[in-house]
């Protein structure tokens, strides 16, 4: 079965990047039947923080990646990543280095002045055991000198690395703590990953752990290195183009689903398809359709692709978004009687939102009350004119059928017997109904308010 990994290093929040890093070994794994596990690299002490931790994990959450079993903390392995590299050194695949920094360092200085290669290259690879003195030593994995090494990327294709290019690097230092590339070699190994998707920042690592993997006999997991998100300008990304967590995606009120989508296109693509639920891109994903270049960031496409998801959203799943955005922003959440009075408002101001929040200044007609408090804009509709159309109307209203095509129906007729368009009826109507200029279409407002609160609000200013 498949088995794929999201592995970040706790030392920031999670990035786009990340976030579609994660997104894909996501879809590839569920897709498959598989497994998504999540590794929190966290042996780089120093820099790793339990907020990053956190904030990695909240991010994940709320785009809804989840993860099979627990979360693997990578420092708590160090044991076991030990014991690998004594076993390399027992087979002879790796050997012990006497050198201490002071003569790395002479070796490189020497070597820089020659004009030679300043990868080390320790006198201790071939020594015998008998001359090896009682000090501190690290364990360095003995590398092949001549031919190369070959990386049969999904989406860099062979990639070809010469061997000479490769040091004898260090798997477990000498104060016994294991190297970063050991220990993701042997996690990913013992976590039984068969598929590894990450930036093609780590593309050289590939290589270098590659030689892990043979000196262990262990098979190597199928790669694929897929190229950086840059910015709209074709630069690589900053926090200037928008390279920011996931979490202020959220509280700009971009629905999960929407970002997922977005995600997904960024660097993947299925055919034409831009949007897509989930379920599509989780029975379509594959490694074939990762493309080589980088993709770029474009909020305009994102504003798209979320307006196109919120059109999709039934009102229940739009209330749940709307919380998550309002949490994400540390928005109060809204109060039970909001809720009720903006779902059945929701249906006919989802088209045309990009973003969870443009839904709640479409929807004021249904949340505010009377008395309506009314711009100077909309008032000017309410003139001698206006008002008397609202007059005529309100008989009609009183007995009509309440759906859209009658209400239209009786307003066009009035409209009609006094001469004028539809235009001079709906004005008046927009500013008793909502008090504003801007809303949604009459019609549909009066069909969401019901005749009795439609007739109050145009009894209100009529008089
Ligand atoms: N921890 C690494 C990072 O955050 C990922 C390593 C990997 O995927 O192999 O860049």
């Amino acid at each position: 079965t498949v088995v794929t990994r999201f592995a970040p290093s706790p030392t920031g929040f999670l990035h786009i990047g990340g976030a579609r890093t994660a997104l894909f070994n996501w879809l590839y794994a569920r897709g498959r039947g598989g497994k998504f596990l999540l590794r929190v690299e966290d042996t780089d002490r120093a820099r790793s923080t339990q907020e990053a931790t956190d904030a990695i994990l909240n991010g994940l959450g709320w785009l809804g990646l989840d993860w099979d079993g627990e979360a693997v903390s990578q420092a708590a392995g160090a044991d076991r990543h030990a014991e690998v590299a004594r076993a390399m050194l027992e087979a002879g695949t790796a050997y012990k280095c006497f050198s201490t920094q002071e003569e790395i360092e002479a070796f490189r200085e020497a070597a820089r002045a020659d004009g030679r290669s300043t990868l080390f290259r320790s006198p201790w690879r071939d020594a015998d055991p008998a001359t090896h003195p009682d000090a501190p030593y690290a364990i360095r994995v003995k590398a092949p000198r001549e031919g190369e090494t070959v990386i049969d990327d999904q989406v860099q294709g062979r990639v070809t690395v010469k061997n000479d290019q490769l040091d004898d690097m260090i798997v477990l230092r000498s104060d016994g703590t294991p190297t970063y590339m050991l220990a993701v070699v042997v996690d990913d190994h013992d976590m039984g990953v068969t598929h590894i998707v990450r930036g093609d920042d780590h593309l050289m690592n590939a290589a270098r752990q590659g030689l892990i993997y043979r000196a262990m006999g262990w098979d190597e997991p199928v790669m694929a290195h897929i190229p950086l998100i840059h910015g709209e300008d074709g630069k690589k990304l900053s926090k200037r183009h928008g390279a920011l967590g996931v979490e202020e995606y959220a509280a700009m009120g971009y629905p999960a689903q929407a970002m997922r989508n977005y995600l997904a296109r960024l660097g993947w693509s299925h055919g034409d398809d831009e949007v897509f639920t989930t379920e599509q891109a989780i029975e379509w994903f594959d490694l074939d359709g990762i493309g080589k270049s980088p993709a770029r960031l474009d909020f305009k496409k994102l504003d798209h692709v979320s307006g196109q998801h919120i059109a999709m959203m039934s009102p229940d799943d739009l209330l749940a978004a709307i919380d998550a955005w309002r949490a994400a922003a540390g928005e109060e959440a809204l109060s039970e009687d909001t809720r009720a009075a903006l779902a059945p408002a929701l249906p006919i101001v989802q088209s045309r939102a990009k973003k969870l929040p443009d839904l709640l200044p479409a929807a004021h007609f249904a949340l505010t009350q009377r008395p309506l408090e009314i711009e100077p804009k909309a008032q000017k509709a309410l003139d001698v004119n206006g008002r008397k159309l609202l007059a005529e109307l309100t008989p009609q209203l009183q007995n009509a059928s309440w759906d859209r095509e009658t209400l239209e129906a009786r307003a066009t007729e009035i409209a009609e017997a006094a001469g004028v368009g539809l235009g001079k009826i709906a004005a008046p109507l927009r500013a008793a109904l909502a008090g504003r200029t801007a809303t949604p279409s009459v019609f549909d407002m009066m069909i969401v308010l019901g005749r009795e609160e439609t007739l109050a609000r145009i009894k209100e200013v009529a008089t």
